[in-house]
């Protein structure tokens, strides 16, 4: 879907400019209480979101027939762009991870019933959701080998097994589970997606305290046990044996999430890099006149640069439906190297106070470490691309970026 399709480029300026505003206006100057993650900071994060909602700056990643107000992939990544530049942002407007995943596959693959009772009160912001895939016993970048169990006992799923890093899972109405169905199947059939209510009967929920979170609510990563864990045959998401397939189609745009939403945090950092260069004096002038600051910012400029043009070519190529799974790969690995970069560079020139809670950098610090990891190591995404690109060559093409 092109952005030109449902709104003229003027408009589309007009609406990010919307959500620059609001983030200028309404979060930034809040961002110390909301940073301390607490009861108060909950009750400003509740008032945010219902004032998002009235100006209708409000789920932006779903297409207007699931309940949101997107307008295309491309036009979400040139508003994350923004809505990237401050953590909360994403809640404030309905779109945080992992729920924006979980209502894409629930759109996607969902009954009708199944969008009425957890899709709905999703887009509505009255619920969260989790997605608990990941095991502490088995490798994540590798979930063939995950273990948790559902076995189909007359009309209802009984669920066992360990998962953690559920993120989000605290105080969220469901979750979405990866379990092993078809244990005889071939590693990429064995696992079907289960939805989950979080007060079902043996499902015990654990936040497990991470770097950049102090947790509390949305924003921890849990540990989650299903002990015996009952639930109707009707909670499987697409078919039996689906699950890797759907968890695919969740993570691949799911990780340009990510990238757009780390082009807004690249972009603040910059920003405060370069101000910050103009106003501190050291050994008899500013800093933005010492060399290598000039370097820093330059190597910075041209980087983010090219995670933005990566990105945008990428979510294109999404509207296109066409196969983008090299360049999601590609972008993942680059734009995190690129956004601990340019954070750390951003700390340095602004040296002590960078780590102090008296700057967004710390807290911008401490969350871009994860982005080397979560949804794919580096690692991974860097055997994948060259797989991808050593088979063309194997095969007697050539490949190249198209
Ligand atoms: C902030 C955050 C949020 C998360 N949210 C969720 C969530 O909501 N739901 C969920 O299910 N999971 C979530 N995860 C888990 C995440 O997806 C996994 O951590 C990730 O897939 C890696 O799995 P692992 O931690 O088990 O690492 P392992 O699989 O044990 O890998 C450890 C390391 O081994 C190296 N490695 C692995 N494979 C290769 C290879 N082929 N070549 C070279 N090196 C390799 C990499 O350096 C990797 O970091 C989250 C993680 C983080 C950090």
């Amino acid at each position: 879907m092109a952005v030109s399709e449902l709104l003229s480029p003027a408009e589309f300026l007009e609406l990010r400019a919307a959500y620059r505003t609001f983030i200028d206006e309404h979060i930034v100057p809040v961002e110390e209480t909301l940073l301390r993650e607490d009861d108060a900071a909950d009750e400003l994060l509740v008032q945010l979101r219902r004032r998002a909602k009235t100006e209708a700056l409000w789920a932006p990643h779903l297409p207007p027939d699931a309940g949101g107000t997107g307008r295309g992939f491309l036009a979400y990544a040139h508003l994350n762009e923004e809505i990237g530049r401050v953590s909360w942002a994403q809640y404030v407007f309905n779109c945080q991870a992992p729920d924006a995943g979980n209502g894409e596959i629930l759109h996607q693959f969902g009954t009708d019933e199944q969008k009425e009772r957890w899709l709905k009160p999703l887009v509505d912001g009255d619920a969260r959701s989790f997605f608990s895939m990941t095991e502490p016993d088995v490798s994540g970048a590798d979930p063939t080998g995950l273990r948790t169990t559902a076995v189909l006992d007359g009309d209802e799923w009984v669920i066992n097994g360990r998962k953690w890093f559920s993120s989000g899972a605290e105080g969220a109405l469901f979750g979405i589970v990866m379990a092993v169905t078809e244990p005889a199947a071939e590693p990429r059939r064995r696992m079907s997606q289960i939805i989950v209510p979080a007060d079902a009967p043996g499902v015990t929920i654990e936040p497990v305290p991470t770097l950049g979170h102090r947790g509390h609510g949305w924003t921890t990563h849990c540990e989650v046990t299903y002990d015996d864990v009952r639930v109707p045959a009707e909670n499987l998401l697409g078919e039996r044996g689906a699950g890797f397939l759907i968890a695919q189609k969740r993570l691949g745009p799911g990780r340009i999430h990510h990238v757009m939403r780390w082009l807004g945090q690249m972009q603040r950092a910059f920003e405060l890099m370069c101000t910050r260069a103009l106003e501190r004096e050291a050994f008899g002038g500013p800093l933005a006149e010492k060399q290598t600051v000039q370097n820093w910012i330059a190597d910075c400029a041209a980087e983010i640069q090219a995670c933005r043009l990566l990105t945008l070519d990428a979510a294109h190529k999404i509207d296109e439906e066409r196969d983008a799974r090299v360049e999601i790969s590609v972008l993942k690995f680059f734009a995190a190297d690129v956004l601990s970069r340019v954070i750390d560079r951003a700390v340095q020139v602004h040296g002590a106070l960078g780590l102090t809670d008296r700057s967004p950098l710390s807290h911008m610090y401490s969350l871009a470490r994860g982005a080397h990891i979560y949804d794919g190591p580096d690692e991974v995404h860097r055997m994948v691309v060259s797989r991808r690109i050593l088979e063309t060559f194997a095969s007697g093409d050539v490949w190249r970026f198209s």
